[in-house]
């Protein structure tokens, strides 16, 4: 087995539709800014994947630079991303998120959130914890000036493909 770590980061700029874990906040009035939709839950979710497989990180496999990733969203590019973590023989064991944001108010959506990541990972809804804090007014985050995500993610061997492990 294998565990990997991802953090991600993006500032919130009015006139952006707020997407986290793949939910819209249509509530929110900022929205994360990026080259795609921003969406740090899954970016960081990405890199934790990419991390356990040693497969780079999420720059690597989705620049911002290539035309086909603008304002792709977070689950399109964590679909790919299982694509790659499958043929390199793994399978996703569990994965825990940490969202730290002013706005938008992650707890009441926090099970969707997971509804959404189990569904493309392919786990047990009990295999993903989305949890949510708030900056307390210190720093960006509690300046509501971004939105961060911490996620760590394990994986187990599939047994399939050429990485039997
Ligand atoms: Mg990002």
């Amino acid at each position: 087995m294998r565990i990997g770590q991802g953090w991600d980061r993006h500032r919130l700029v009015e006139g952006r539709p707020c997407i986290l874990g793949g939910i819209v906040f249509p509530e929110c009035g900022v929205g994360p800014l990026g080259h795609s939709d921003g969406d740090a839950v899954i970016h960081a979710v990405i890199d934790a994947l990419l991390g356990a497989a040693a497969l780079g990180d999420i720059g690597r496999h989705f620049p911002d630079t290539d035309e086909r990733w603008r304002d792709a969203a977070g689950r399109t590019l964590l679909v790919e991303t299982m694509v790659l973590i499958r043929n390199a023989g793994w399978r996703v064991g569990n994965v825990d998120v940490t969202v730290i944001a002013e706005l938008p108010r992650i707890a009441s959506r926090a099970d969707q959130m997971a509804d959404i990541l189990a569904s493309v990972l392919d786990v047990d809804r009990g295999a993903i914890s989305i949890k949510a804090t708030r900056g307390e007014g210190l720093g960006p985050e509690g300046r509501g000036e971004c939105v961060t995500a911490t996620a760590v993610a394990l994986l187990f061997g599939s047994g399939r493909e050429e990485g039997t492990r």
